[in-house]
């Protein structure tokens, strides 16, 4: 499969590649997010788990019932998160090596997004997306 995309951890130890466009892109304000990258929010592009490729060795803790998050256990950067239940995992976009490779579509857990950031921009959910 063509290689669409590469990105990595902030010293390279991880680094990875997409094959295929992603299912979706969101942007998360939920207290896990904001925690795991020290900032405001998450963002994520979700891939199906076979449209991408890791190389170098990552580490998990459980974040919640459904999912791990992996992280670059030399240098700390988020990695990606992974569902126990389903085969889809998500990549957040700041380790993408170019900008502008994908536009978030929707926000989540918008009741804990900062006040200062603009509303109305895309579709936003108080909380989780609904099934
Ligand atoms: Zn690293
Ligand atoms: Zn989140």
């Amino acid at each position: 499969m063509n290689t669409l995309h590469e990105g990595g951890c902030a010293c390279a130890a991880v680094r990875f590649r997409v094959m295929a466009a992603p299912l979706r892109v969101g942007l998360c304000h939920c207290m896990t997010c904001r925690r795991i990258h020290g900032s405001a929010f998450g963002v994520y592009a979700v891939f199906g788990r076979a449209d991408v490729e890791f190389s170098g060795r990552t580490q998990a803790w459980r974040s919640s019932a459904e999912a791990e998050r992996h992280f670059c256990p030399v240098c700390g950067s988020v990695a990606f998160m992974a569902y126990l239940d389903s085969p889809e995992i998500d990549v957040p976009l700041g380790a993408f090596d170019e900008t502008g490779v994908y536009e978030p579509a929707y926000e989540l857990w918008c009741r804990r997004r900062e006040p200062w950031l603009p509303r109305g921009v895309r579709t936003e959910y108080e909380e989780d997306r609904p099934e």
